[in-house]
């Protein structure tokens, strides 16, 4: 059984989508892929997809695959040979148009920014490396750039700390969307989400199928949080955009106001970007970079996750192997149950199933017992019991294929193969399957009368 409760999500990419290299990732310990739909076409991902379950039926574990839609990404147009330079203190027009030949001019194919662009926004461009201010506002808005530098073709742009009138989903959004679901991926990963409405949006057009993860890298999203935690199924602390959105400074403290919200509302919640990101050329981490990981396993996160290291870096496996380590070390912490503790977060009203779930605990940590076996049909009920931070780990039983593999998300939860989840002795069972020993405690869910659960049984065995 593995040995740590926090979990990796790993990006596949040109560097790592090969099957040789996803199995090697899978035997290094990851838990989730990601297909990064910003890269990438859908043969790609397919073939991607295809490797993951391929490496799934070699290391015998679940392993989840999770689509990350690219969203409403704003970039500037085309420029005459590519780009341009931006003087000191040089000022532009901005234009509502794809290319533009004439001098002096910033092409933005979005007229709907333009009108709300208002003297004194700061425009940054290129993940930060640019900042533009606006100096004249709608409806013919100019801007000057303090710095000198480069701006070429379609780098991404945005308003500090401005709500945009994007859409939520894209055309190509909404394409990559359906070819996902086909794919049967088993987790929808949604970015720049700005309200709970847009989490709606996309759900409506999932019908259900996945779990929707909200990507929170948008200030507007900070201002709804707790909305969009409820509307949605998890959530990523998207550092790399946030970190454009927001002053470096800033970006700590939102990662731990995001998970304390998160692990309240029992939603799990992943730790993104630049985590070991000097490993994409060499092949140890940083100090800090060790840090930052043991930062978020401290604070509880159910997932860290790992983007250029793995999609395009030099060690991808050497990458997953180390936040490994990272993760089952500071799991293994004399001060690791405290700082969870700190971070458990300001829990809204307990509903029944947390009044079960820590019934279920109670008794296994009482009775002193090796895991709790669960059972129950739903990833939600399930998210409700990995709230917990339960000092045992969980052993979650079942037959059917993808919630073994959206398991594979949550925090300290272990996911095995049931053939039949109604047998008898069936606790026992995944004891045994897990390689454990002495007694087990098990809970299962046994119905439910209007979305309200009824019955759920609890026990010992062994
Ligand atoms: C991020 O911005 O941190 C992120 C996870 O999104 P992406 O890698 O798609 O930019």
């Amino acid at each position: 059984m593995p040995h740590r409760h926090s979990k990796i999500v790993a990006t596949l990419g040109p560097g790592s989508r090969s099957p040789d290299t996803v199995r090697l990732l899978a035997e290094a310990g990851v838990n989730v892929f990601r297909l990064n739909f910003s890269h990438g076409n859908h043969d790609d991902h397919a073939r991607t997809c295809e490797a993951v379950r391929a490496a799934e039926a070699r290391v015998d574990r679940p392993l989840a695959v999770l689509a990350d839609l690219q969203g409403p990404k704003v970039r500037v147009g085309r420029f005459p040979g590519g780009e341009i330079r931006l003087g000191f203190n040089a000022e532009f027009d901005l234009v509502a148009e794809e290319t533009t030949q004439r001098e002096g001019v910033i092409p933005l194919p979005h007229a709907e920014i333009l009108r709300v662009l208002e003297e004194g926004d700061r425009i940054l461009c290129n993940d930060g490396l640019i900042t533009l201010d606006v100096i004249a506002g709608a409806p013919a808005p100019r801007v000057r750039s303090p710095l000198p530098g480069k701006l070429s073709d379609k780098k991404g742009f945005t308003v500090r700390g401005k709500a945009l009138p994007v859409s939520a989903l894209t055309d190509k959004d909404e394409a990559d969307l359906a070819f996902a679901m086909q794919l049967d991926v088993d987790f929808v990963a949604l970015s720049f989400v700005q309200t709970p409405g847009d989490v709606e949006t996309a759900r409506a057009l999932i019908t259900n199928k996945a779990p929707l993860i909200a990507k929170l890298e948008k200030p507007a999203a900070m201002q709804h949080l707790d909305e969009i935690i409820a509307a949605a199924d998890g959530v990523m602390v998207a550092r790399g955009d946030l970190g454009v959105e927001f002053p470096a400074e800033q970006v700590p403290i939102i990662q731990r106001r995001i998970v304390r919200r998160a692990r309240a509302a029992g939603k799990p919640v992943i730790v993104a970007t630049q985590m070991l990101e000097s490993m994409v050329e060499h092949a140890a981490p940083t100090r800090a970079e060790a840090s930052d990981v043991a930062s978020a396993i401290y604070q509880g996160a159910d997932a860290v996750m790992l983007s250029a290291e793995t999609a395009v870096g030099r060690h991808p496996a050497t990458a997953v192997a180390i936040m490994s380590r990272i993760i089952s070390a500071t799991e293994s912490a004399e001060d690791y149950r405290r700082a969870l503790a700190q971070f458990a977060g300001e829990a809204p009203r307990d509903t029944a199933i947390d009044i079960v779930a820590d019934a279920a605990f109670r008794l296994a940590e009482t009775e002193g017992a090796c895991a709790l076996a669960l059972r129950t049909g739903s990833t939600r009920r399930l998210a409700r019991f990995a709230r917990r931070r339960g000092t045992v780990p969980v052993l979650y039983g079942s037959n059917n294929t993808q919630r073994l593999r959206r398991a594979a998300l949550f925090w300290g939860v272990n996911a095995y193969r049931l053939e039949d989840p109604d047998a008898r002795g069936w606790a026992g069972a995944l004891r045994e399957t897990a390689g454990l020993e002495g007694r087990i405690a098990w809970s299962a869910w046994k119905g439910e009368d209007e979305g309200r659960v009824t019955a759920w049984e609890i026990g010992l065995e062994g």
